[in-house]
């Protein structure tokens, strides 16, 4: 998310929405440590239609599709620039289309016919930064969103997120006193206080050491399930976006480049820009001959590509196997490095102009220096076309995507 995102708060970033007056009005959906329970809340569709953003010239966000079916959580991958926060701005109301439409449950929130106010939408905002207010208590904090409840329900209510988080002990105090992990916490309580049909995250977890980010990534994930929000969650991680996500869409220079699940991604990916999120992989480039690669793995049939075509045969470095010298593509080692668990190692392969990176278990690296064989099973090979932008310059996009 971009600094000039966090300069102010309006309040219309958490939403107001109907609370039941009564503690036992909140339907428990689940069970939660200490046997708490979150609210359920009415969970809603969500759908973008072609959805434009231009800021002049530029377009941050270009015939962006793409249905949210209720309950779902879809986690939202992209490289820096590619228009994820956009995307969520524009969700929640706080950033006009400049075409195309928004829908919440079919009916349209933003499009040609009539733009819904933020906290008529009935959606929720996190942020990045969490944004809480220093000046408040933490109860007021969460309760802020509560604004059209009495008082005394608010508190209430607010009490109640906080213990959904196991955090209604800190109720009174200022969020100074509080840990990272313990304000992600608190802003996510103050985001669901008010049931939001549909709850938008920036990032939520990026400002959190690694083994509480994930600790934290569980619990977020339980209590949206059992608050049955729809959830779409921005990430800059393909391992955050395949832990917490049913689906997967993924964006680059304000498109759509492709939606699915988390395994189809990996194995069917709609292009190169994919196919490197998911899995570290040997890019060699051939040219197309006789309407196929001919390469010394096997020949790949490329209908889509012309003679002379330049394309892209990717071999996932974990689909290569190491032999004895004598079985399979003949090979020298050139390089290994320990990593834990695992060792790399570069192999110089007969027929290939650039050596091939695989991944072998700790203690079964051949030497360096060692001759071996090599196979790969043809079946895990992709081949893509060799990606050149329109304009024959790579686009900031692009270049943001090589910081993966
Ligand atoms: P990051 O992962 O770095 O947060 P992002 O994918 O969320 O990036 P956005 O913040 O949506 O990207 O920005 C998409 C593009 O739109 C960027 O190039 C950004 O500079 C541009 N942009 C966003 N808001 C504005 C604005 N108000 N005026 C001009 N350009 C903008």
């Amino acid at each position: 998310m971009v600094l000039r995102h966090r300069t102010w708060i309006p309040r219309t970033w958490i939403p107001r929405t109907w609370i039941p007056r009564k503690s036992q009005d909140v339907v428990g959906a689940g069970g939660r440590q200490g046997g708490i329970r979150a609210a359920a809340t009415i969970a809603a569709r969500l759908t973008f239609e072609r959805v434009e953003r231009r800021y002049g010239s530029f377009h941050a966000l270009r015939g962006f599709s793409l249905d949210i079916a209720p309950a779902e959580v879809v986690c939202l991958l992209g490289p820096s620039g590619s228009g994820k926060t956009t995307l969520l701005r524009v969700a929640a109301g706080i950033e006009k289309t400049s075409g195309g439409r928004v829908l919440i449950n079919d009916f349209e929130v933003a499009g040609p016919e009539r733009f819904v106010a933020p906290e008529k939408r009935n959606v929720g905002l996190m942020f990045q930064d969490f944004a809480l207010f220093p000046h408040l208590t933490i109860r007021d904090n969460v309760a802020f969103g509560l604004k059209s409840l009495p008082r005394e329900d608010a508190v209430r209510e607010a009490l109640a997120a906080l213990n959904r988080v196991g955090l209604e002990r800190t109720a009174g105090d200022y969020p100074h006193i509080l840990s990272g992990g313990e304000q992600q916490r608190v802003a996510l309580a103050r985001a669901l206080a008010p049931r939001p049909a549909v709850m938008l995250m920036d990032e939520p977890f990026s400002g959190l050491d690694v083994q509480l980010r994930e600790r934290l990534q569980e619990e977020t994930l339980q209590l949206l399930r059992e608050t049955r929000a729809t959830c779409l969650i921005v990430t800059h991680a393909p391992a955050e976006a395949i832990r917490l996500g049913d689906r997967i869409a993924v964006m680059r220079g304000g498109r759509l480049v492709q939606a699915g699940k988390a395994v189809e991604l990996y194995r069917n990916p709609a292009d190169l820009f994919v196919a490197r999120l998911f899995s570290e992989i040997n890019e060699i480039p051939f040219v197309v001959e006789g309407g196929a690669l001919r390469t010394p793995v096997g020949t790949f049939v490329v209908p889509d590509l012309g003679d002379g075509d330049e394309a892209v045969l990717c071999i996932r470095r974990r689909s290569i196997r190491v032999h004895p010298p004598g079985h399979g593509l003949p090979g020298r080692v050139l390089h290994v490095k320990f990593l834990g668990d695992q060792a790399v190692l570069e192999i110089a392969t007969q027929g290939f102009e650039r050596p091939l990176i695989t991944l072998v278990r700790e203690g079964e690296e051949p030497p360096r220096g060692a001759e071996v064989g090599l196979s790969v099973d043809p079946e895990s090979v992709l081949v893509f076309p060799a990606e050149l932008p329109a304009n024959g310059q790579p686009d900031a996009s692009d270049r943001a995507a090589q910081t993966y």
